[in-house]
Order: structure tokens, then sequence, then C-alpha cells
């Protein structure tokens, strides 16, 4: 028989993926002999059960269950649903990796009616008991039943402002009771049934609710922000009782063992007496800072410390602690390693290296790459700040510059960011539903909030800057617009947050780049100490291929020649080289063309100083050159001694059902050959005039775009090595150059194995082959793609993670092919996926000899390549 479920005694942290990380963890601390509530775990395999059968739990686990809660409550010696004496528990989802905010806690679970009586006599506390109740019906209701926490807000905030009272810990016993009254007519109202007065009825469905909430939009969207795959599935705690919110000697509250914003190595915390659960995190009340607890509760401040640093050393890791403090007695809810920015990432992992508490390689393994992404963001620009004074300050809960137009709810804010604007969030506080609004901005401001709060966590997490606890904001999100420092600040103005500092300013300060210095530089060395995969860029202009050399790059992987055909000085002439009707013409128009080309080669080759660059071949659709505006039309014929209607034909006879499968790539040399003529004139002339200028030792490596077939490539190969060889007479010089084939194509991955015989590496252009194995656009796929992760089809953008099941698969059958035939072939991949890191993986896994990718991923990249190391030792 399955064992569905487990004490927290039966289990340890290896146990991640059957337990959840919480689970896990709280098994691991229980075996420590730490303070825990004690509980069990239903598994992630009984919630991939519950999904298998069509959502059912099975009566199988549904006894499991109940032995489990028979075993607590002896331990407990108190009885689930009992009315005198009774056992309250928590629900509290827990997935493999930690999904903070994405699914939700229900405590106090096991009160009805009858119990909070027994609960209150037995307590002498009836206060704390209806306190409980009440948040008991508002979590359920919202968490199980799925009605909105607002509508019981509503009856609370009545009653709060009937009694003119402010702070929820004034209320007395009497007001809680009226509350809960009020809460349980809501419930009816708005369910058609009374709340559940079975505990045996609460706890299963809210268990079923747990697993339900591992597939709501949420949770869909935050996995396939994170590449966490749906197959995982979450597990679900249940856990005994402890309360924070029995009075003045009581108390809840989270801590980090390192400040997750910056590094530094001190105990960084937050807690509020008297209260329960989320109090903390959502802002209601402004927490006291942790050392403040010294004073308060001497004995009760060393123990956690004590637990604090014994965590960090057994996880040897920066921790993210829950704990609760029951009259006086410390409990620990939980423990994992805890979020932080890439900066406090750096400075954490250099922190333990240096402490000898870990290996350099434990430290690669350790950062998220894709976070690194942070540190390149750009700060302000240092002069402009010093002349600016800020509207306010508030906490700086994560860092980083951030400039842009306010909005005032998470739905505008996204739509302003798919319209392209540089977006900051300002919200009274922030809830997991505001996620995709989050993540469009550039900036967050809250009001309410501490360093811990939802904002804050998310936002370092997402690597957005955000400002909290800005409680000098007045705020009108109806009519959006906000008051702060005398200003008024209305929808679409402009504001700048300093995520580091805290500083909140008017206007739109501008920004300057980053560069690679300090712990950074130094995580960047060891991990290339230990990777074996070369990262290369992909650069069409020097100004990017010197930023990717700032960033580490290794070389050029993809320059795209056509780029460089737009631009104003240049357009009118390949206009003529498309529209001319003979070779004779055509090439007289290219050779026009040919300075400009070889001017912008040279300006690459110069910046590369010798490393590798691959120039690919003219690759787009003719018709994407030619002119569409009147104006333009008039000036072309003009220029070419034709009548606007013969030239207008001529462009709209280039017109194509299908361009992306149309005339392009090598199929324009082909046809053309004189293009790859000129486009060989200039590479190879930039190349032998930078290495006879300069000395560099350049190999150019001339990369020919969507084959499918071996004759093909010959075919444009034979033209390339005709003119190369010319160029080299003309010029005397004995320079190297190799000729090779982008490989995107499906076809011509199957046919590797020849292709292979005329090239001297393969490109794998995962962009081109992404869409023509999946049979889609990358074009047109944003419009379906989101019913296909809501349906659960596709779990990611197969065009920003490579789909390493199909197309992997042709990548690592091409290189296969390629390699048999030639041991030597060079092989690389220059699509976008060349810095997602899980596709970094893939490609060193495959053999690949380097990855290519924009300029700002290249460390992404070399630590991604580092990690794949380590990941298969
Ligand atoms: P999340 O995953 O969102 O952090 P948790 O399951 O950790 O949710 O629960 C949120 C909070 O609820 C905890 O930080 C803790 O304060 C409170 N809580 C959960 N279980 C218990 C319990 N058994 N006793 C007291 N408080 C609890
Ligand atoms: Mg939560
Ligand atoms: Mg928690």
């Amino acid at each position: 028989m399955t064992k569905w479920v487990y004490l927290f005694k039966e289990g340890d942290a290896s146990m991640r993926n059957l337990l959840g990380g919480k689970g896990a963890n709280l098994a691991e601390m229980t075996k420590l002999g730490l303070p825990i509530p004690q509980g069990f775990i239903v598994t992630t395999e009984a919630c991939n059960d519950y999904y298998a059968r069509g959502r059912q739990v099975t009566d199988e686990v549904k006894a499991q269950i109940s032995d489990a809660l028979a075993e607590l409550e002896k331990e407990q010696g108190k009885k689930f649903g009992d009315n005198e004496n009774p056992l309250l528990v928590s629900i509290r989802s827990g997935a493999r990796a930690s999904m903070p905010g994405m699914m939700d806690t229900v405590l106090n679970l096991g009160l009805t009616d009858v119990a909070v009586e027994g609960f209150a006599a037995r307590t002498g506390n009836p206060r704390f008991a209806y306190d409980s109740y009440r948040r008991f019906i508002q979590m359920y209701a919202d968490v199980v039943m799925e009605v909105s926490k607002e509508k019981f807000d509503v009856v609370f905030d009545a009653v709060k402002e009937e009694k003119g009272i402010s702070l929820d810990t004034d209320l007395s016993a009497d007001d809680l009771k009226e509350i809960v009254k009020g809460f349980k007519e809501v419930y009816k109202k708005e369910l058609g049934e009374d709340f559940p007065q079975d505990p045996r009825e609460q706890l299963l469905a809210s268990i079923t609710a747990v697993f339900r909430s591992w597939d709501n939009p949420r949770a869909i969207y935050y996995r396939r922000m994170n590449d966490i795959p749906g197959s995982w599935g979450t597990a679900v705690n249940v856990q005994a009782m402890v309360f924070g919110n029995m009075g003045d000697t009581s108390g809840t509250g989270v801590a980090f063992t390192r400040n997750p914003s910056t590094g530094e190595a001190l105990i960084y915390g937050e807690y509020l007496i008297n209260a329960q659960g989320e109090d903390v995190v959502a802002g209601i009340r402004t927490p006291n800072p942790i050392s403040h607890l010294e004073e308060d509760m001497p004995e009760v401040y060393q123990e956690f410390m004590r637990i604090a640093h014994l965590l960090e050393d057994h996880y040897k890791d920066m921790q993210d602690m829950e704990f609760t403090i029951e009259d006086r007695k410390l409990y620990i809810l939980q423990t994992r390693s805890g979020k932080r920015t890439a900066h406090a990432a750096l400075q954490i992992a250099c922190d333990l290296v240096d402490e000898g508490k870990i290996t350099k390689e434990e430290a690669i393994k350790r950062i998220d790459a894709k976070s690194l992404d942070q540190m390149l963001h750009p700060g302000f620009d240092d002069k402009v700040i010093k002349a600016s004074t800020p509207i306010g300050s508030a906490l700086p809960a994560s860092p980083g510059a951030a400039a842009g137009r306010v909005y005032f709810n998470a739905e505008d804010a996204k739509k302003a960011g798919d319209r392209g604007e540089r977006v900051i969030l300002v919200r009274l506080e922030t809830s997991p539903e505001d996620i995709e609004g989050m993540h469009a901005s550039k900036g967050i401001l809250t009001v309410r909030g501490g360093m811990t709060s939802h904002a804050a966590v998310v936002a370092r997490g997402m690597g957005v800057a955000c400002v909290s606890g800005c409680a000098e904001v007045g705020i009108n999100e109806a009519d959006k617009y906000f008051t702060l420092g005398g200003e008024t600040i209305k929808e679409g103005d402009y504001i700048s947050l300093d995520g580091t500092t805290g500083n909140i300013y008017l206007g739109d300060i501008p920004t300057v780049e980053a560069g690679i210095s300090g712990n950074f530089d130094r995580i960047m060395h060891w991990a290339d100490e230990i990777r074996t995969l070369k990262v290369r860029t992909n650069a069409d202009t020097p100004t990017d291929a010197a930023n990717a050399i700032k960033f580490g790059a290794e070389g050029i992987g993809l320059t795209r020649t056509e780029h460089m055909f737009f631009e104003p000085d240049r357009i009118p002439k390949i206009r003529k080289m498309i529209l001319s009707s003979t070779a004779e013409a055509r090439e007289a128009a290219l050779e026009e063309l040919i300075p400009f080309q070889k001017q912008d080669f040279k300006g690459i080759y110069e910046v590369m100083e010798g490393r590798p660059v691959t120039i690919r071949f003219l690759d787009p659709p003719l018709h994407e050159f030619v002119p569409t505006a009147k104006a333009d039309i008039e000036a072309l014929a003009k220029d070419m001694g034709l009548t606007y209607d013969e030239v207008k034909a001529k462009c709209d006879s280039l017109h194509e059902f299908n361009p992306m499968m149309g005339h392009r790539g090598c199929r324009l040399a082909v046809t053309y050959p004189e293009i790859a003529k000129m486009q060989t004139r200039a590479v190879m002339e930039a190349a032998i005039e930078v290495k006879n200028e300069r000395g560099f030792n350049i190999i150019p490596e001339i990369m020919i775009p969507l084959v499918g077939e071996k004759r093909e490539l010959k075919f444009v190969k034979d033209v390339v090595v005709e003119t190369a060889e010319a160029v080299k007479k003309e010029m005397n010089s004995d320079i190297e150059y190799h000729v090779g084939t982008m490989i995107e194509i499906p076809r011509a991955c199957l046919l590797a194995n020849e292709i292979a015989e005329e090239a001297d590496f393969f490109s794998f252009g995962t962009n081109d082959l992404t869409q023509m194995t999946f049979g889609f656009s990358r074009d047109d796929a944003g419009n379906f793609l989101d019913a296909y992760y809501e349906n659960k089809i596709y779990e990611s953008d197969p065009f920003a993670r490579l789909d390493q099941d199909g197309v992997g698969q042709l990548v690592k059958m091409a290189a296969q092919k390629g390699r048999a035939t030639k041991p030597e072939l060079k092989l690389g991949i220059c699509g976008e996926h060349g810095g997602d890191p899980s596709t970094v993986e893939f490609c060193h896994n495959v053999g690949l000899n380097y990855v290519s990718c924009s300029p700002f991923r290249v460390p992404i990249a070399r630590l991604a390549a580092a990690q794949a190391v380590l990941n298969n030792k």
C-alpha cells in the first residue's frame, strides 16, 4: 500500500520531493529537536493522485489522514472536534520549491459554534477564542470556498468604526463575538449554506482546496515564470496550532538570518505582539524590528537567536524563518532558504565561502542564474540624484532604480506595460492577485507593509525595485492619485524610486549602465574556472559587442547583417538592388553597399580584438526592405529612372503568402548569388584590413542561414569560397576563414550528417527551429499560447525555454550526426534560448562548444554553464 501521509517525525529534509519544502523542513527541524508544533504531511504524490483521478481524494488517502490525526491527538492530549478542549490545526500548502503567496493557509481549523465556547472557557480568554474563530471563518471562506476576503473586511471594519477602534487588538471579546456573527451571515448569504460545523468536513475540504490551488491561474503563472513543472504537485501540512494572538505575552514574526536585500550578515526580522499568521506580512499593523524582542522578552530572544544560528549552520545557507510566541514560549513554524536579491545572493555566497561554510562550487550552485539579470540593471545617474530632493522616503524593500509612469492597480499596470511604458505600481498594499501587474512594473511603491510584506518579498524575487511602507502617502486608488511631500501625483505621471535607499522622487530620473565588479566579478571568475562551455554573444554593432565583452563574452556567435541595411543612408541602395531587373544592375547596386558593410565589420573586428566572430549572411525576406510609403516609392522611382507605377508593381510582386517560409535565408543567395559575393567581399576585406592594421589573429566565420539540403549549402559555399579566394589573392593575404551553416530547419537536423560534409561549423538557430518544429510562428503564438498555459497543454513558452523533448531531440540528433561525419565540427547555439539557464545546461549536456546570447544575458550563461558542470558531477 502506498504511504500517502507522513508524521513530521517520520520525515527529513531529504524527502523534499515527496513532502514538499515546508513539510520536509518541519520534519528535519523535528529531528533536530527544535520546538515545532507537531503534525503530519499529505504527500505531493497524493496531490498528483487527486488530479489523476479527475480531482478525487481516495478513501485510502482519507483513511491515512484519519490515522495520522489520531496519532496527533494522542501526542497533543487533545481531541479534534472536542467541545471542551479541541485540537485545532493549520492547513498549509507546501510544494517542492517555495511559491510564496501562491497558495493560502487556513488557521484555527476545528473550531465550531460549540467548540469556541469550550475553548473560551478552557483558556479563560474569550477574546482570544473569538479572535481565532473569526479568523478561521474568513480564511476558510476565502481559501476553501473562494468567497473574497473583502466581503468579510466590510463587516470587520464596520464594527471597528462603530466602536471607534483603530487597532484590531483593541477589539473586545464581545466585539469579536459580534464579528463572528456577522461573518457567519456573510458566509450564509454568499454560499447559501451555514458555516460547516463538522471539523472533519472542514479538514477534508481544506486539504482538497490546497490540492485544487495548485492549479489556480496564479500558481500556473508563477510556475511558468520560474520553470516549475506542474507534475511536481503540492503537499499539504496539517499542524497543531500554537497561538500568537493570546495576549501581550504572545506574538508572531518572520526573520531572515541575513539581510535579504543586501546580504549583510545580521539577523533581520520583524514581529507583532498579539497577532496571528499573516498579520505581519499583510501590513495591517507596522511590525517591530526583531531587536525589540530583546527588551520585550529577553529569554525568548536568546532562544530565537540560538535557533536562527543553528538553522543557518545546519542548512549552510541564509534561512527565512517564521515563528510564533505563545505565552512566552517560542515555536518555529517554518524555515527555508530565503529568497534574496541577486545582490544579496552574491554577498551571501561570498561570505559563506569566506566563513568556510561552503565551497566555491556550492556557492555557484546556490545562485539563481536568472536573477543575475538584476545586477545588470541600470542605477540612477549620480549627478542627477545629488541635485534632486526626494518627495518622500520609506523602506528600501527591493534594490534597483526605477522611473516610470504611475498606475494604481495591477490591471492598468499590465496594460501600460504591454504598451511598452515603464510602469511604477502604487498600491496601498499588494496581494497575490497583483502578481502579473507587479511583473509588468519597473518599480513598486506601497503605503503599508514592512521589509517582509508581500510586495517586498515578491519584488525582490522578481528583481523589481520596491519601496514599501510609505505611510506618508495619501492614496486614492479609486480616483487614481496620491499625495506625498505636498505633491499630487496622478495616473500616468512620472515618479522615480530608488529601491536601494528608499527615496521617492518626482519626475523621470535618467539611469546609467551597470558593470561587473566586487562579489559579482569574483563569482563570475569562479564560474569561468568551472565551466567548459564557451559563452558568446549575439551582437550586430560594435557598441553591443563592446558591452558584451564587458560582461564576459568570448566571441560573437551571431552578427545579423540585415540590420545594417536599414540605416537611412543604406536602405535606398538595398532597395535599388532588390528592384534591379538584371544581374548587372544588381551587382552595381551591391557594389555601392560594400563599403558600408565593410566598415560595419571592421568596427566589430576591432572591438573583438581577434575573438571569434560569426557573421550570418542576409536572412529576411526581401519585401521587408521595400518601401510602402508613397514618398519613398516616388524617391526610389526617381533614383532608378522608373515610373511610380513600375516601382509599385515590383514592390507588390514581392508579396508572399507566408514570408517566414518564403524567399529568404540561403534561398536569396541561390537566386541572387551576387548578394553572397558582396557580403563575402565585405567580410574578407574587413578581416584582412583589421588583421593587417591591428595584428589580431582573425579567422572570419561566415554563416549561411536556413539551409535544409547539402547541395544548397554547397552552392552558396562555392560562391563564398570563390570570392574569398579572389579577395585573398587581390590583397595578398593568407588569412584563414570558415564557412558554416545555421541549423534551423528540421530537415537539416535529419540530414546533418550530409550537411556536415560541407560545413566547418553548425550553429543552432533555435528560434526558427522551434517555429518550424512546432509549426506555429513566434510572431503569432502570443495570441493562443495563454490558452495553452491555462489548460496545461504547455507549461512554458517554447520560444523562451527550449522544448527539450521535441526541438531538443532534433538538436541532439543533429549534433551527433554532424560529429559522426566530422568529429571536429564546431557546434553552437545562437537562438534566444542561448541565455536561458535550463537551455544552457541542455547545450552543455549535448556537447555543444558554445552558447551565444544577448549581451545582458552573458553573465547568466556563464554561471549556468558552470552549474551545468556541477549538476553533472
Ligand atoms: P506561506 O506558505 O504563505 O508562508 P504558511 O503555511 O507558512 O504560509 O502559513 C502562514 C502563517 O500562518 C505562518 O507564517 C504562521 O504565522 C501561521 N501558521 C501556520 N501554521 C500555524 C500553526 N500551526 N500555528 C500557528 N501559526 C501558524
Ligand atoms: Mg500565504
Ligand atoms: Mg510561511
